[in-house]
Formats: C-alpha cells, sequence, structure tokens
C-alpha cells in the first residue's frame, strides 16, 4: 500500500496501535472508496474521544472465564482465537484483537468449555474473535466437535468476514466440518458493502449454505461508506440474493479512535426508517445498539429509545435507563 508522503507518520503510529492487514483478494477492489475506508488505516484514529473505551460493549463486566461472554441466560460468546484474516479501522474489539489480543491457552480454553457444559442453560454457543475461520481448520474442528457433544447446545453460530474478505479461505474441507455437525449452524457474515459481494465471496457463501449453514449477516452503518438509501439498499438485496437473510445492522461502538465512522442516532434512524417503503422485509434487518457499559443490545427503532434535544434515553432489557450522546 502506497501513501502520502506527509501523512506517512501518522499511519506508521497508527499501524503501530491498530493491526493492518488485508488480503489478495480484497486489494482487488481496493480502488472502491467504500472498500478502502474500511480497510486502510486513517490518521484520525489516533484521536481519541473522552466517551470512547477499549472495551465499548462491556466485555469485560460479563466474563465469568477468560474467553467468554456471557451477558444473556440462553447464549454466550466463545472467544477462542484473536486474530482477524484482515482488520477493519472501526472495529468495536480493536483494543482486544490482532497484535493487542490474547489467543486462549490449552488450558483456558479447557476451562471455558468447562463452562459451556456446566451451564445447562445455554442453548447457544457464539463463536466470535477474532474470525474463527481464520483458525486452522484442526483447532475450529476441535472446537465445534466439542460444542457438538454438548447436549445443551442446540445452535452453533459463528461470526465472520472471511466469506467476503478472504473467500478462498472458504475450503471444502471448512464446509465439510460444518456438513458434519448434528448442532444447527448459523453462519453470521459481517458485510458492509455491495462492492463486497465478489464473485468470489458469492461462490463462497454458496459452498456454506451448501453445507447446511442458516446464512445471517451484521453489517456496521459507516459513515462515507454506507450512510445513504442507495448504499444499503443494495447492500442488502446483495445479500438476499446470496442466501442470506440481512439480521442486523449494528450502529458503530464507541471503539477508541472511531468517531468519524459514526453519524447520529438521530441520522441513522432517518435513513433506517425509509428502508421499510423501498425494500422487501426479507432484506430489511434490525438496526441495533449496543448500549455502551454492557447493558446489552437494543433496537433503536423501538419504544425503548427516545430522542431527546441533545441525547437520547434508551431503556435496556432490564428496564434500565440509560443516557447516550453522539
Ligand atoms: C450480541 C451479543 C449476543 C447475541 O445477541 P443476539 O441478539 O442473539 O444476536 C450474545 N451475547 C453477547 C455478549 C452479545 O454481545
Ligand atoms: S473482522 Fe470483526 S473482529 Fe476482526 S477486525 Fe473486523 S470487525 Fe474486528
Amino acid at each position: 500500500m502506497q501513501f502520502k508522503e506527509n501523512q506517512q507518520d501518522g499511519l506508521t503510529k497508527v499501524a503501530e496501535k491498530y493491526t493492518v492487514r488485508t488480503t489478495p483478494h480484497l486489494d482487488e477492489i481496493m480502488h472502491h472508496p467504500a472498500i478502502a475506508r474500511q480497510y486502510l488505516p486513517d490518521t484520525r484514529e489516533l484521536d481519541y474521544q473522552p466517551d470512547e473505551d477499549g472495551d465499548p460493549i462491556g466485555d469485560k463486566a460479563h466474563t465469568p472465564v477468560k474467553g467468554i461472554v456471557h451477558r444473556y441466560p440462553d447464549r454466550l460468546l466463545l472467544k477462542p482465537y484473536h486474530a482477524c484474516a484482515v482488520y477493519c479501522r472501526f472495529c468495536f474489539r480493536r483494543d482486544m484483537v490482532g497484535r493487542q489480543g490474547e489467543h486462549l491457552k490449552e488450558d483456558e480454553l479447557q476451562t471455558a468449555l468447562d463452562y459451556i457444559r456446566q451451564h445447562t442453560e445455554v442453548w447457544e454457543v457464539i463463536l466470535t474473535g477474532g474470525d474463527p475461520f481464520a483458525l486452522s481448520i484442526r483447532r475450529l474442528k476441535e472446537i465445534l466437535s466439542v460444542l457438538d457433544d454438548i447436549d445443551h447446545v442446540k445452535m452453533i453460530r459463528i461470526h465472520t468476514r472471511v466469506p467476503v474478505a478472504a473467500p478462498d479461505l472458504v475450503t471444502t474441507d471448512l464446509c465439510a466440518a460444518l456438513a458434519e455437525l448434528n448442532t444447527v449452524v448459523t453462519v453470521s457474515v459481517h458485510c458492509n458493502h455491495a462492492a463486497e459481494i465478489t464473485d468470489a465471496a458469492a461462490q463462497a457463501l454458496k459452498k456454506l449454505h451448501g453445507a447446511g449453514a442458516m446464512l445471517i449477516s451484521q453489517s456496521v452503518l459507516l459513515k462515507n461508506v454506507n450512510d445513504n438509501s442507495a448504499a444499503l439498499e443494495n447492500l442488502f438485496r446483495k445479500l438476499a440474493e446470496n442466501r442470506v437473510k440481512p439480521y442486523y445492522l449494528h450502529h458503530p461502538d464507541k471503539a477508541r479512535g472511531t468517531a468519524h465512522f459514526r453519524m447520529t442516532l438521530e441520522d441513522g434512524l432517518a435513513l433506517y426508517k425509509n428502508l421499510r417503503g423501498h425494500l422487501s422485509g426479507v432484506c430489511i434487518p434490525h438496526y441495533m445498539l449496543d448500549i455502551p457499559g454492557g447493558y446489552g443490545k437494543v433496537a433503536l427503532d423501538s419504544t425503548k429509545v427516545s430522542l431527546k434535544e441533545n441525547h437520547a434515553e434508551i431503556m435496556d432489557h432490564n428496564g434500565v435507563v440509560h443516557i447516550y450522546k453522539d
């Protein structure tokens, strides 16, 4: 990657702080501004806002053992791996993934799996990280097979950017490993722009679907990437055309150095509400905010959210109201 010389110092600092990585597949579409903005470092990443945090959605507050985030009774996150195939500049876990991240050691992974075995209320395990599809196939198969053998776990969800960022990692071996599980597998694909769904990405999605996985998406509403009706409509249509049910459109979390990606809740809501008349309901995701501090997710287009003059009042799933400022 080449940058203007006067920016180089700042960019070196950014890259020292937050890992930079793309793939040959992405480099082919990097000429598209909506792709470049998601992956190429920007000196604004060094501008931290006072309300930004290294743990913006409060993972730590709900971590009973290392590698587990258990916030809702029936489902939890298992984070076996800190690395991703690529690094998104707006990543909500940017202080925990990449070089900053910690790989679970063997005994820590066993402790995390024991926690799941012991908690019979856990119906769904969500593998996230890092990117579970960036794990070696051997390691991934070991983890999947343990989960498959736990009776009360009825659903394995895998959060990944690999199908659209490194589609060649969706191998026949990987699909075979998913297909042989008895437990239902949901693959939640992180994708923010229609241009990410190249022919290679479409093939990867088709293979995952062929392996019997239910495909859903997670997108992030990003300033200068997909912050207009046409971009969102094209994205959600193209996902559905590729067998992916748009699931969540996330308002960006207040991760450090990401303010240049965030629009206001008011503007986000106006954009979101406008989708209904233009798109098949099958293509419409929920627009979600993870309430800062670990209070869980809330659908922004709901009675739990009221916009005031300078802030929003947001009620969490326990009925507690939180103040949110853009
Ligand atoms: C987002 C999240 C989930 C999954 O929530 P769904 O609404 O089921 O998609 C589960 N646990 C934690 C800690 C989360 O942040
Ligand atoms: S793939 Fe996910 S975890 Fe990895 S850098 Fe992107 S947003 Fe963060």
